[in-house]
């Protein structure tokens, strides 16, 4: 028999975006209850690695995203009936033991 487990996350407990430089592993945390800003984060303000080119098109491609989460959340959270739940199916973290130590 084989089981499996599934992961999910409700979009109110989504609380902020990560990043993570590429170069340096420097990590920023900007939390999702304030205005996000970002095309202040064309480069790592740790190492000054590019993160993104000048007029990227991932930039506001994050703040959509974002801002979409944000609305349907906002949505869900009010006194309006729905007839669902909503979330979001993330991936597991592998179990100590399918990582595979060598020793
Ligand atoms: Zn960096």
């Amino acid at each position: 028999m084989t089981n499996q487990t599934k992961h999910f996350i409700e979009l109110s407990s989504i609380l902020a975006l990560r990043l993570r430089c590429n170069e340096c592993e420097a990590e920023i945390s900007l939390p999702l209850s304030k205005e996000l800003r970002v095309k202040r984060l064309r480069v790592c303000p740790h190492c000054e690695h590019a993160w993104t080119i000048n007029g990227s098109t991932m930039e506001g491609a994050i703040e959509d995203a974002i801002g979409a989460i944000k609305t349907v959340a906002r949505l869900l959270n009010r006194d309006f009936p729905v007839g669902f739940s909503l979330m979001l199916e993330i991936k597991a973290d592998k179990p100590e033991a399918e990582v595979g130590v060598k020793c």
